[in-house]
């Protein structure tokens, strides 16, 4: 089938055409910019952003793809989780496409959504599967028998108690004087840097801690470690080696995600695990993945960077599959729910 998926869950418009697990267009505006002086994300402005790129974008998608919209199959949408106002621009959207084309709309979960993009890249989803969900507003391990959802198909094994992966690279980021959104700029300055310099506190790793938190995450207190170990540099007057805590920091949280989801998907005898969310952009969280599942015998799958981070592709791969196995549109009242939980991935 041919979808046209459409995603404005935060602070990216993104319009992907697919036919099948064939990406035909991606096109993604991004009102980045315009939150970072702010240090993050403005509702209200992302809203106005969406608004403003909705229609150019879904044109510059249909002019890549060589397709009109009146040959698309279906619309797919993100309905939730995210901002509020900016998901009912997307939702609205969607919904005027499929009404005055008169084609079924698939309300779709964001999250659900970053583990499915996978099959654009690498083929079918392998199910069972384990999926390392990592994002700057969730970190999760699924276990996925189904990615549409039907029968408990996304089921959650564990997540953060507390930040983000993406929130704690965002916050840490910051501290260190790097610009928002801080994932990709601690990615790049860690290159430079010693990932053994300083040994940051692995969150919930402990034995008391594994009894009741086996397979969640916790990074706040590896933020707040970070912090002080910069503000006693800072007294003492020395340089802060913005290279070595980065690395030091981005091998902490790595080295528990990586853990966890290996431990996971062993416990559950999943031989493959899959990667998605913006944090899977990162590249010594894939190296370290690729490097310990390998001595396991487990296969990790992990989108190209591009496909981690927010875009409509996403959107479109998981609609495809819900054509493809002929699940029921969604109603053409379907709400935005902005915390819409990730075992709902098809808006009923
Ligand atoms: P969610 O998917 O939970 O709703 P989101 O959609 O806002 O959150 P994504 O676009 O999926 O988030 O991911 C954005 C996050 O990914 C940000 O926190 C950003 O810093 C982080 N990120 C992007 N690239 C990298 C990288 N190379 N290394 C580490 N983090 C990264
Ligand atoms: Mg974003
Ligand atoms: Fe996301």
């Amino acid at each position: 089938p041919l979808v046209l998926g459409i995603e404005t869950s935060c602070d990216e418009t993104g319009v992907g055409i697919v036919r099948g697990r064939t990406l035909l267009a991606d096109a993604v505006a991004s009102s980045v910019e315009e939150h970072a002086r702010f240090g993050g994300v403005v509702p209200e402005v992302a809203s106005r952003a969406h608004l403003e790129a909705m229609v150019p974008t879904i044109q510059r998608a249909c002019d890549t793809a060589g397709v009109a919209l009146t040959d698309v199959d279906a619309i797919a949408v993100t309905h939730g989780p995210g901002l509020a106002g900016a998901l009912l621009v997307g939702v609205a959207s969607a919904k005027a496409l499929a009404l005055s084309l008169d084609k079924p709309i698939y309300g779709v979960n964001h999250l659900a959504a970053h583990v499915a993009v996978d099959q654009l890249e690498h083929g079918p989803l392998p199910e069972p599967c384990l999926a390392l969900l990592v994002s700057g507003g969730h970190s999760s391990l699924l276990r996925v028998t189904d990615i549409t959802g039907d029968d408990g198909g996304v089921d959650p094994m564990g997540a953060t108690i507390d930040d983000a992966a993406g929130e704690a690279f965002d916050k840490v980021a910051r501290l260190l004087g790097l610009p928002f959104p801080g994932g990709p700029h601690i990615d790049r300055a860690a290159r430079e840097g010693d990932q053994v310099a300083i040994d940051f506190p692995r969150g919930l790793t402990g034995r008391r801690d594994l009894e009741r938190h086996r397979f969640d995450f916790s990074f706040s207190g590896l933020k707040t470690a970070v912090a002080r170990w910069v503000e006693a540099r800072e007294r003492s007057g020395e340089p802060v080696p913005v290279a070595d805590v980065a690395a030091s920091f981005q091998e902490a949280v790595c080295d528990v995600l990586v853990r966890k989801a290996l431990d996971a998907a062993s416990s559950e005898g999943i031989e493959d695990l899959m990667i998605g969310g913006g944090v899977a952009a990162n590249s010594r969280l894939r190296a370290l993945a690729e490097e310990r599942a390998g001595r396991l015998g487990i296969r990790v799958r992990v989108p190209r960077p591009g496909l981690c981070t927010d875009n409509g592709a996403m959107v479109a791969a998981l609609g495809a599959t819900m054509v493809e196995r002929g699940r029921r549109p969604s109603p053409l009242d379907l709400p935005a729910d902005s915390s819409l939980p990730v075992t709902e991935v098809l808006a009923g």
